[in-house]
């Protein structure tokens, strides 16, 4: 009996997948994470045939030439394309499992404020990939497990997940989220709010990875000490009015008031997830405070703006760009113990 079911278990591929709407992350039961490539696909503008996805597509954003688009299928947290997911996912899968023939068993991580139809198409597209089995796991409580929060003690953790597309906020307590809200106002915003700052004081138009370089290299939410130094950086673009490419510079200062209302914005939406939080719970959170998480909490000084505006500490996780997925990892290496956050079907 025991060797059939060692037998059983090498067969069977479980695979823990992170869909969003900036990177795709995989983890192998057993193995860890093995994939981590953006979420882009490159499609033939007539056939539709993918050209390429990942790391390769995402060169091709915004510098494609008529016959080939490339595309983030999964916009704000939702998927925009289902057919496009598809792709993504199994070319995905096919990189991650290199050549496995057993049909895997899915943890795919979805949004927590995602409808009924949004659970469904994420669950078509495991199933158009040729899963066994798809199982949904709330985002939220994958990042509380993947920064190693007691998901089912009887008491709150508040969870802020900042990605490309939305920031979710949640306050779990016992395995499940007790309130939450999502908004789209995240990394992609903040792109958008630089890319607007440059054309309103300078009139030159720059593109959303030349924003998102800027954001990474000189962007701040309140003012940090590393940045006080920085030399202004030279940021190429095209002038709005003449056309001709322009050189301008930009400090860390003008990013920084650049990105001011998508800040805003966050935390405001912090704030109104307490007005709908039990007090008991909110007791909780003030003794443990928030836990920030997603590819936004890297953005310097966040954690110090959002923790001088609620009155709360904030703990950054360790990797915020895989926190779910090593959480989501987790759950799948101990499913016995989190059996309970997978959502159930309907
Ligand atoms: P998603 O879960 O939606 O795929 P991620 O958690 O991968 O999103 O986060 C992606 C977002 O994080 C992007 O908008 C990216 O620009 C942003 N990001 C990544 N690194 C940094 C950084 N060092 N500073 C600020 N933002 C960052
Ligand atoms: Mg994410």
């Amino acid at each position: 009996m025991r060797f059939l079911a060692k037998l059983r278990s090498a067969f069977r591929v479980e695979v823990a997948i992170d869909l969003g709407t900036a990177h795709t992350l995989v983890y192998l039961k057993g193995q860890g994470l093995v994939l981590n490539e953006p979420s882009v696909v490159a499609v033939d503008a007539v056939t539709k045939e993918p050209k390429a996805v990942g790391e390769e597509a995402k060169l091709m954003l915004g510098k494609t030439h008529s016959g080939i688009v490339a595309v983030r299928p999964i916009r704000d947290g939702v998927i925009e394309n289902l057919q496009f997911v598809q792709t993504m996912l199994h070319w995905m899968l096919k990189k991650a499992l290199k050549g496995t023939i057993t049909k895997p068993i899915l943890y795919i991580a979805v949004p927590s404020g995602a409808n009924t139809v949004e659970l469904k198409a994420v669950r078509d597209a495991g199933e158009a990939v040729g899963a066994k089995e798809v199982h949904l796991v709330p985002e939220p409580i994958a990042a509380a497990v993947g920064m190693d929060l007691p998901i089912h003690e009887p008491t709150g953790h508040m969870v802020v997940d900042i990605g490309g597309g939305t920031t979710e906020i949640a306050v779990i307590s016992l395995g499940g989220i007790v309130s939450q809200s999502s908004i789209r106002v995240a990394g992609d915003e903040m792109n958008q709010a630089i890319i607007d700052y440059v054309r309103r004081q300078y009139n030159v138009a720059i593109g959303e990875q030349t924003a998102e370089k800027i954001k990474k290299r000189l962007g701040s939410a309140a003012p940090v000490e590393e940045l006080e130094t920085a030399e202004p950086m030279e940021v190429r673009g095209r002038h709005v009015a003449s056309s001709m490419p322009t050189t301008i510079l930009l400090t860390p200062e003008e990013v920084r008031n650049a990105l001011k209302e998508p800040l805003d914005e966050i935390t405001r939406a912090v704030k109104r997830v307490f007005e709908h939080t039990h007090p008991d719970l909110v007791a909780d959170i003030i003794e443990h405070g928030i836990n920030l998480t997603g590819g936004g909490a890297l953005l310097r000084g966040l954690d110090r703006r959002l923790s001088e505006a609620t009155g709360l500490k904030v703990k950054v996780a360790e990797r915020p760009l895989e926190c779910v997925a090593l959480g989501l990892g987790k759950i799948v290496e101990n499913i016995k113990k989190y059996r309970n956050v997978i959502l159930p079907e309907v």
